[in-house]
């Protein structure tokens, strides 16, 4: 069941990139997918794993620690939601990239966390280019000043971006919004940046992936696609 609707989903990422258009959105570019397993249990990821998922994608920090203690499978960890303070030093030990840095603050403490345990923990930086009070995220006219702060940390290596699309009424809508990510995206890649790299766009999921694919994503986020619904 899981190894179906995984199939399906990375069928339809294979068929967003050919509508991509322009030099900068080439559609024989690789598209990374993070299966979202929130919610869902071992086992479930366990299915998921042995059907050939790489990543999984958890928004908690304690629930990541919980399942990572029994999952016994080898796979990648990502971040994808809100990170606090306080559970910065957890975070680091387990995720191999964070989606979700939003504050000054914030990457202070991951430098100084990753630091401690000699790590270089690799990061993007949550962009809310709706300014949605709903959702985490730095404004567009922040992201020059927090990049060059990232830039200048050791124990950090920004990777790219990542967005969150509003949740329009006709997922049509999210065009625009991708769109611009991803110019904005392509835009920081001038930046005379030493340490950091602008190579993942981190944006897409169940209901937005394709189009976030056919406007440059190279990173999508799918949980409800794959494992169906959330039971809360
Ligand atoms: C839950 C979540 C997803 C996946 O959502 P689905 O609609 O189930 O695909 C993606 N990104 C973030 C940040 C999430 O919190």
């Amino acid at each position: 069941m899981i190894a179906e609707k995984l199939k399906t989903v990375l069928e339809n990422i294979e068929a967003a990139k050919t509508k991509r258009t322009g030099d900068d959105n080439p559609k024989d570019a690789a598209v990374t997918l993070v299966a979202v397993t929130k919610n869902h249990d071992v086992e479930a990821m366990r299915e998921a794993i042995d059907a050939g998922v790489t990543i999984v994608g958890e928004n908690r920090v304690q629930e990541a620690v919980k399942k990572h203690e029994t999952l016994e499978r080898d796979v990648s960890w990502h971040l994808i939601g809100h990170l606090q303070t306080n559970k910065v030093k957890q975070a680091v030990r387990l995720f191999d990239l964070i989606h979700s840095i939003d504050s000054e603050h914030l990457l202070t403490a991951v430098d100084e966390a990753a630091g401690k345990i000699h790590k270089v923990q690799d990061i993007l930086i949550q962009v809310n280019l709706a300014k949605e009070d709903s959702k985490f995220g730095i404004y567009q006219e922040d992201l020059p000043f927090l990049i060059k702060k990232a830039d200048a940390m050791k124990n950090v290596h920004l990777v790219g971006l990542m967005c969150i699309a509003p949740n329009y009424e006709n997922v049509e809508e999210c065009h625009p919004l991708f769109h611009k990510m991803h110019d904005i995206f392509e835009g920081l890649k001038m930046l005379p940046l030493m340490n950091s790299e602008m190579k993942y766009l981190s944006m897409g999921m169940t209901h937005d992936y394709e189009i976030a694919v056919a406007e440059g994503a190279n990173i999508v986020r799918v949980g409800t696609a794959i494992f169906g619904p959330r039971q809360y």
